[in-house]
């Protein structure tokens, strides 16, 4: 490994003096290892100012669903900087993600995960392998807007915004650039999300273009996730709209072998979150054989974040000279490469005696203030576009026939400005001229569209119509033009 592996981040922060932080200790293994990385990081000289806050299980129970109490808002919003520990997240309903709702209020667009084989002292399938997944934090499927819109259908709202992708996008590529990596590679899955997907497609071909020095590549994430798996050396940077990141984070990390070992950093213009990728442990808790690990890589990002880049370079250093000298927790613990079966204390007490030291076979790192610091996330001026609408998709639930059938319930209530001119089912085209193979379920899109621009007025007498034939509609889309491209998809389907 390099010391590109773990992220430069913004270094607006004095490293002379104290600075103030957040910390919650979570649940599960959190007490421990949160124990064992503030100790490390105190003994390595980390100036730091703790204000701890409870989230997590405690609080969820106090019937607070979102996990997270007022004060610690405020001490949040106060430090802008979070460590944290895992937490547990009550199962049953009615509770929602902690990790979702702290990084979407508070604007934590990036997710930095650093994967890191630490062959051969860690099992990897993958030795050399050096990857950092970029993912957007805030869009998405994870808008979490969701309808059940018929008797047999539910949706989930898939939103990618321009500004969002050029703000993960710039990101990842300063992120390259920083780092003295050579290459940023993007996943998604355009040949089929022409105008989510695309738009994420288009937007880093054009910020590419500012970065002359880095190579670029865009695939198609189901091969792009086939070739990570199976040769992940040929990647450097990965940027990624939120649920490929998600899930390609994961799968990331478990072939790189890191997963008890890996850190991330949730970044935000304004606040920035450090925590361990793995979860609260309960089967574990309380017998002192967790692995710090994870929450110290994550320290390491928060120092460097701080601007203390000696003291993250000691630290890191210290814990690769750990896992090179064969100290491990259970976990990792490997008869052919492990000296001694470590607890969370004796392996935090291993780092602090190796504090100063380098590995010798582990690639060392040294972390140096950089110039190419970004400020807050530039998202570029554009005018609005020109908006007409031109049509309406009216989506209904019905189940008495054939398209056909639909067809001749829905022709009386046309009118001139908005003639019926297709019917989908699941996208797929089944009027005029369907195939009778196709199977039907009960939510029907009828599309309605004359030849000149419409207004809200147009639609209105419309929905009245449809209505008044007895027909039960559950949503419109308006059909718009923007500077005369069509805002939609064709809805051929076939
Ligand atoms: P987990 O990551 O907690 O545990 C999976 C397995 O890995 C377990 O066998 C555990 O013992 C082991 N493990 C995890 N971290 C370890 C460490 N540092 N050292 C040694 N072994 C370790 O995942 P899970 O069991 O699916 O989730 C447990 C709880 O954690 C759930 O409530 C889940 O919601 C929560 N969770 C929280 C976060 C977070 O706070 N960021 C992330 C993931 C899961």
């Amino acid at each position: 490994m390099t010391s590109q592996s773990t992220p430069t981040l913004e270094t607006s922060v004095s490293s002379s003096r104290s600075t103030a932080i957040t910390v919650a200790h979570g649940d599960g293994i959190g007490p421990e290892i949160m124990r064992a990385a503030l100790q490390v990081l105190r003994e390595a000289g980390a100036h730091l100012d703790v204000e701890e806050v409870r989230i997590g299980e405690t609080v969820y129970r106090q019937g607070v669903t979102s996990g997270i109490e007022r004060a610690a808002w405020d001490s949040l919003r106060r430090t802008g900087i979070f460590f944290k520990a895992p937490i547990t997240t009550p199962s049953g309903g009615g509770f929602k993600s902690l990790n979702v709702t702290i990084r979407k209020t508070l604007g934590m667009y990036a997710n930095v995960r650093p994967t890191v084989a630490y062959h051969p002292f860690v099992r990897t399938r993958h030795p050399g392998m050096d990857v950092v997944i970029i993912r957007e934090n805030e869009e998405d499927l994870y808008a979490g807007i969701e309808h059940r819109q018929t008797d047999q259908v539910y949706q989930c709202l898939k939103l990618i915004t321009r500004p969002g992708s050029e703000k993960i996008v710039r990101y990842a590529f300063d992120y390259a650039r920083r780092n003295g990596r050579r290459k940023v590679s993007c996943f998604t899955k355009d040949n089929i999300m022409k105008m989510t997907d695309g738009l994420f497609h288009r937007v880093f071909d054009e910020i590419a273009a500012e970065y002359p020095n880095l190579e670029h590549e865009h695939r198609i994430v189901d091969i792009g996730a086939a070739l990570l798996a199976d040769r992940p050396n040929d990647f450097d940077v990965i940027v990624l709209p939120n649920l490929y990141g998600d899930i390609l984070s994961d799968v990331a990390a478990q072939i790189a072998g890191s997963v008890g070992l890996a850190g991330s950093a949730n970044i935000g213009d304004h606040i920035a979150m450090f925590e361990a990728i793995h979860g609260s442990a309960p089967d574990i808790a309380g017998k002192n054989m967790a692995n710090p690990s994870g929450l110290l890589h994550a320290g390491v990002m928060m120092l460097v974040h701080m601007g203390q880049h000696e003291t993250a370079t000691r630290v890191h250093n210290a814990l690769l000279k750990t896992l090179e000298d064969g100290i491990h927790t259970p976990d990792i613990h490997d008869p052919a490469h492990s000296l001694s079966r470590a607890t969370t204390e004796s392996f935090a007490q291993a780092v602090i005696a190796r504090l100063g030291q380098r590995p010798e076979r582990l690639t060392p790192v040294d972390y140096q203030p950089t110039e190419l610091t970004p400020g807050a996330a530039a998202v570029t001026r554009r005018e609005p576009a020109k908006k007409e609408m031109v049509g309406v998709d009216v989506f209904l639930q019905w189940t008495d026939g054939s398209p056909d059938a639909l067809a001749a319930r829905l022709s009386p209530a046309a009118t001139s400005a908005l003639p019926l001119v297709m019917i989908t089912n699941r996208g797929v085209k089944v009027w005029p001229q369907g195939f009778p193979e196709t199977f039907c379920t009960d939510h029907w899109r009828c599309r309605f569209q004359g030849d000149s621009p419409i207004s809200h007025r147009d639609i209105l007498l419309l929905l009245e119509r449809v209505a008044g034939q007895g027909l039960d509609f559950i949503k419109t889309e308006n059909l718009c033009t923007f500077d005369g491209e069509p805002g939609y998809s064709l809805g051929q389907g076939q």
